[in-house]
């Protein structure tokens, strides 16, 4: 009679987990790549800002606008948490090891001419051996992410670019992924919207719209 309590109870505690690890299973896994920290800078803005800092908050504001305004819908990871410097091995590893359903690695832009303004979004170089899958899903991630900014937060696009970048290039096959810049610092303008909280949460409130939008997701 005590092993059938036993029983009983074990099942009771399977049938409980079941939903709780589909409804798990089923949260698409994105991971941020917040570019730079530590002593590596990354750009620094016409009006002090740090690059490294500026993606970093960005990152920690999708985090937190996903809890608070999407019930937690994403199953968001970061590649870094704190001001440290990751190699970009590490970042990469990371990706592959956690199998993510898209990936985007986040910085500001900079250029010598100071009217230079926009977003710009990165996607790998095709090569001979290029998965055109995940190559498509790539370019209409960047497509997303380009009009998202361009609609709802007013920003000049600078069109998608292919480039050779090792984040983009050692994580080419494991899921869609971008690089995107979030503006340049170099530019007043676009600087001084980068230090401000609203700014930031803009940034990533619209990163947050396109991800919802390409998992098919009610915000
Ligand atoms: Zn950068």
């Amino acid at each position: 009679m005590k092993r059938f309590w036993i029983v009983c109870l074990w099942m009771g505690f399977a049938l409980f987990c079941i939903p709780i690890q589909s409804q798990e299973t089923k949260r698409p896994m994105v991971v941020l790549d917040p570019g730079h920290g530590g002593v590596d800078t990354g750009a620094i803005g016409v009006n002090g800002i740090k690059e490294k800092d500026i993606v970093l908050e960005v990152a920690k504001e999708a985090i937190q606008l996903n809890k608070e305004l999407f019930r937690n819908t994403l199953n968001i990871y970061l590649t870094r948490y704190k001001d440290t410097l990751i190699s970009l091995s590490d970042r990469t590893s990371l990706v592959k090891a956690l199998q993510p359903d898209v990936f985007i690695s986040i910085h500001c832009n900079q250029a010598k001419r100071k009217t230079a303004q926009g977003i710009e979004v990165y996607v790998q170089q095709p090569n001979s051996n290029t998965d055109f899958d995940l190559q498509s899903k790539s370019e209409n991630l960047s497509d997303a992410i380009l009009s998202e900014f361009d609609m709802a937060l007013g920003f000049k696009i600078g069109g998608m670019k292919y480039a050779n970048f090792q984040v983009l290039r050692d994580t080419q096959y494991v899921c869609p992924g971008v690089l995107l810049e979030v503006g340049f610092l170099s530019n007043w303008e676009e600087a001084e919207h980068s230090r401000k909280k609203e700014g930031v949460v803009g940034f990533a409130m619209a990163v947050l719209q396109v991800l919802y939008q390409n998992f098919k997701l009610q915000g």
